[in-house]
Formats: structure tokens, sequence, C-alpha cells
């Protein structure tokens, strides 16, 4: 066996949802025993299970890439676990090429759901890398590029994915701009705009687009951050957003919970992604990153991926109006 067939057929075994699918549904009793073979890895310690600042300078243009970041951000590519906790979902995540999105996207699909994905154009190549994970779980994978700050293209993106999906039981919405201005002074109306637009405009185009197709037991998940309560004082407008984004999720879990639909938000700390190397931070910034909260790192999209699962699945079916944190210690959702 070449190291290549080792590293693909480990991939199948990691990422193989339609193995594990068969196998429980026609020996329910093998996909338990299979539960003390993953309860046995070993005990690590997460204060050093990823990389600590100082870190490399870097800097990519927006909206940057994962790929071409120093060191690379794991998304659980070979690390999430699939137990069918998501076994024929169809979920539309926006911003799932890098970042948070692509480690839900990677998560969900190893959880037996089909996913569509939302990106710029310019990230394409983060996008396929996506798809083909999603592919090798064994679930469907539809590519819908575009810009989330036209209502139009939003429209579209919903009709696009439960055209691709055959319907959509999971909407997260995941994608946001920020970019580092030191002063107040410094934001243009075009930024604010763009800011606005994305981060706020596009999840209630979104949500107003799905709404007709969710069903009773769906989910609608947004991305908050720990912004939304303790704002850096040079992301004014991102971080503004991220409370409106707290805010939506709790004023649409109370509207909806008559409806069965539940929605909730995580809200991150300093996690290592693509929006932070292409104007979210400074240089400086980025060289500590993630060195201040009491883990003493940034965290990887790989250590969110799991919350994602767990407000979309039906066993959480008492979380609305939640905001889940992951922040290393730090933060307050
Ligand atoms: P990321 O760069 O990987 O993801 C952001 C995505 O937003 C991009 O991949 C891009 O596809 C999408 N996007 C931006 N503008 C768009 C537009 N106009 N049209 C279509 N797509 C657009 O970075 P990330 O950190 O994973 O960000 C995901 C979410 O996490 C965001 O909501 C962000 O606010 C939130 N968040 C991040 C951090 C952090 O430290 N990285 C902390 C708290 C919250
Ligand atoms: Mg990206």
């Amino acid at each position: 066996m070449t190291t290549d067939d080792m590293n693909s057929s480990r991939r199948q075994i990691v990422g193989g949802a339609g193995f594990g699918l068969a196998a429980a549904a026609a020996a329910p009793a093998l996909g338990q025993a299979a539960a003390p073979a993953a309860a046995a890895q070993p005990l690590r310690n997460p204060a050093d299970a990823y990389p600590k600042p100082p870190f490399q300078r870097q800097s990519q243009p927006w909206p940057g890439l994962a790929g071409q970041m120093q060191p690379r951000p794991d998304h659980g590519e070979n690390s999430y676990r699939g137990s069918g906790r998501l076994t024929g979902r169809r979920a539309l995540i926006t911003g799932g090429d890098s970042g948070m999105g692509r480690a839900a996207a990677i998560a969900y699909a190893r959880e037996g759901a089909d996913v569509a994905i939302n990106y710029l154009p310019a990230e394409e190549p983060d996008a396929q890398e996506v798809i083909a994970l999603i592919r090798e779980a064994g679930r469907k994978g539809v590519a819908i590029p575009g810009d989330l700050r036209e209502e139009a293209f939003c429209r579209r993106l919903v009709e696009d994915a439960v055209r691709g999906l055959g319907g959509l039981d999971i909407v997260v919405c995941n994608a946001a701009r920020q970019q580092t201005r030191a002063s107040i002074l410094d934001v243009s109306s075009e930024d604010f705009d763009a800011t606005m637009r994305t981060n706020i405009y596009a999840p209630f185009w979104i949500i107003k687009a799905a709404l007709p197709h969710l069903q009773p037991g769906s989910a609608i998940i947004g991305t908050t951050s720990e912004q939304a309560y303790d704002p850096s004082p040079e992301l004014y407008d991102y971080a503004q957003t991220k409370a409106a984004t707290m805010n939506y999720v709790k004023s649409l879990a109370k509207q909806l919970a008559s409806k069965g639909i539940r929605v909730n938000g995580v809200a991150p700390g300093p996690i290592w992604t693509p929006l932070q190397v292409s104007g979210g931070a400074t240089m400086e910034k980025l060289e500590t990153f993630g060195g201040q909260t009491p883990m003493g790192r940034p965290g990887q999209p790989a250590e969110l991926g799991s919350i994602y699962v767990q407000l979309a699945a039906a066993d959480a079916s008492y979380a609305t109006g939640q905001v889940y944190g992951s922040a290393g210690g730090s933060g307050q959702p």
C-alpha cells in the first residue's frame, strides 16, 4: 500500500458516513460496539492541541483562502467522525468554503446530511475542497457561488439549494464581512453598507426565502461572536452586526417556536480563519492571535463543528433562542 492509498483508505474510514450508516442500519449492535473504540482515543490537553502564537505575519486579499494560510486551519478534515445524527437532512451553509462554515459542512456531511454551500466566486478553490469532502462522505454537495450583498442573489441561493437538495431542513447563516478600522472616521459609508448587507441583510433575506420551505423540526443557526457582548474598538461596524445576529436569533426563536422551527446561535472567540488574515485583524493582532485567552491560543474551526451539529440535531429539541459559545475561556455567550 502506498502512502496515498493509506491516506485515501483512512479518509474513507474517517469520512465513511456511507459505511457507518449501512452498518448501523443492518446491525445496530455493531454501531454500539464501535463506541468504546472511539472513546479510547487518548486524552489530549486542549491548551496544547493546536498552534499557539506567535504566528507568522501574513496577509491575503479579501476574502482570503484557507488553503493559503500558515499554518493551514483545521476544519476537522482528518478528525470529525459522524454517527448519523443528521441522516437525510438537507442543509444550506453560507460561507461554507472555509472557517466555521467549512467545519460545519464537513461535520454535517459525515453526520449524514446533504449540504449546499455558498461562497464568493474568488473562493472557488476552497469551495471545491469542501464539495469533494462532502462527496467523500457519501453525501450530495451543492456549490452555489454568489454575492450575499444582493437581495436577488439571496433569494436565488435558497431556490437553488432547495432544488439541488430536494428541500431544506437546516439553514446556517454564517458568512460575514469583518474589516478592521482603527477609527470610526476610517469607516466609509461603502464599508458600513457592505458589512450591514453581508452580516444583517443577507440572513434576513435568506431566512425569509427559506421559511416557506422549512417544516416543523427544521433548524436555523446564525454565527454571532464574542464581539456581540464585548466589542473591540477597531471593529465598530462588524461588532454591532454580531449583536444584531444574537438579537435576531432570540427574536426569531420566539416567533418560530410554535411553528416547530428552532433558531440558535454560535458565538466563537478568536478562531484561525481567512477572515482574520484578509483585513479582519491588524498584523499586530494576528501575530499574537488568541494569545490573550486563558487557553493561550486561537481556536480552530474544527473545534466548533460539533456545536453546529448539536444545534441542528433533533435531540436538541428544547434548545431554541440559545447562543452556544466557544472562546477558549473568555467571551460570554
Ligand atoms: P471565513 O473567512 O472562513 O468565513 C467567512 C465567509 O463569509 C467567507 O468564507 C465567505 O465565503 C463569506 N462571505 C463574506 N462576504 C460574502 C459575500 N458578500 N457574499 C458571499 N459570501 C461572503 O471566516 P470565519 O471566521 O469562519 O467566519 C465565519 C463566521 O464566524 C462569521 O460570521 C464571523 O463573523 C464569525 N466569527 C469568526 C470569528 C473568528 O475569530 N474567526 C470569531 C467570532 C465569529
Ligand atoms: Mg472563505
